[in-house]
């Protein structure tokens, strides 16, 4: 990407879940994917079984109608998603105000993304909505071309019912698991993710998977009344993905990321979370990459 299409991305600010009537699916600019990502929200009534500090997903607003079905409507996906490639594929996506300054960006879909308003694992559907999926793209022809995302929290991969539905999403030609590691240390998980689910099942579950199929690391950076994570955080966070590669886990790399946007989360109190400044994520980065040996790519 060159740095004109690096300023395009950066020009189109509206991340919102929510585009025209849909229930479950939505176009973004997103950085991570380089271009147009469709979102697939199987989350409407914003189940997750984390708590991250840094959420951005306002669950004190209404929940929308989809959010009062038991299951997930997966003819209505189905038609949801073939309506919104359609208007990606005649240009009409790109015409729309919020795509105003990156209307090339918006005629090509570089991803279709498992990621809404919670953990996308917890939804029961969540193998039926991945076959819908696949059925959609293979209609459209861009089942080689257009790859098929789940982004997690990690706090499920361990469930049969959810690695046998990435057995189908990984055999996509496409597909890719991006799975969040925030933290080294027990402490801090329980302070930045701040779940019921142990920080050792993640850890179980990050060594289960990626032994299974190659994964990316996703990790949100930040700082916390003024402060980065500390230097013995960092260092344990490094060994904690030294200790899956030595035990045999495929890591394709870490998507290192900060604040973007304003959290939602409640319960803040009085800590005050920031940005890390550019430079100060690539520093990071630099870090992790020299002691794991992994590639680190920054969104800042
Ligand atoms: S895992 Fe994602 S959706 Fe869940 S609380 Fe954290 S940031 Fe929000």
């Amino acid at each position: 990407m060159n740095k004109d299409d690096l300023r395009r991305l950066r020009a189109v600010e509206d991340h919102s879940r929510s585009f025209k009537n849909l229930n479950y699916v939505y176009p973004v600019i997103a950085r991570r994917s380089g271009g147009l990502s469709l979102g697939v929200n199987l989350n409407t009534n914003r189940a997750c079984t984390f708590d991250c500090v840094y959420c951005e997903v306002d669950r004190s607003a209404p929940l929308p109608p989809a959010a009062q079905k038991a299951k997930v409507d997966i003819p209505l996906l189905k038609e949801e998603l073939g309506w919104l490639l359609g208007q990606v594929r005649s240009g009409e996506l790109g015409k729309e105000e919020r795509f105003a300054a990156a209307a090339e960006v918006a005629r090509e879909v570089r991803d279709i993304s498992f990621s809404g308003d919670g953990e996308p694992t917890l939804c029961p559907d969540f193998l039926e909505a991945v076959r819908a999926v696949g059925e959609v793209l293979g209609d459209f022809g861009l089942l080689e071309s257009c790859k098929v995302v789940l982004i997690t929290n990690a706090s499920r991969l361990h469930l049969p019912e959810v690695y046998g539905a990435l057995d189908e999403l990984m055999q996509f030609p496409l597909g890719e698991i991006w799975a969040k590691l925030d933290a080294g240390t027990p402490e801090y998980y329980r302070q930045i993710n701040r779940s019921g689910v142990s920080f050792e099942q993640i850890l179980s579950n990050l060594d289960f998977i990626s032994r299974r199929f190659a994964v990316y690391i996703q990790s949100m950076f930040l700082k916390l009344n003024g402060q980065m994570l500390s230097q013995e955080e960092l260092a344990a966070y490094c060994d904690r993905l030294r200790t899956l590669l030595n035990s045999g886990g495929r890591l394709l790399g870490v998507q290192a990321y900060t604040l973007a946007r304003p959290a939602c989360a409640p319960g803040l109190g009085s800590l005050k979370l920031s940005a890390l400044s550019q430079a100060e994520l690539e520093g990071l980065a630099a870090h992790i990459q020299s002691a794991t040996g992994l590639n680190v790519e920054c969104y800042a």
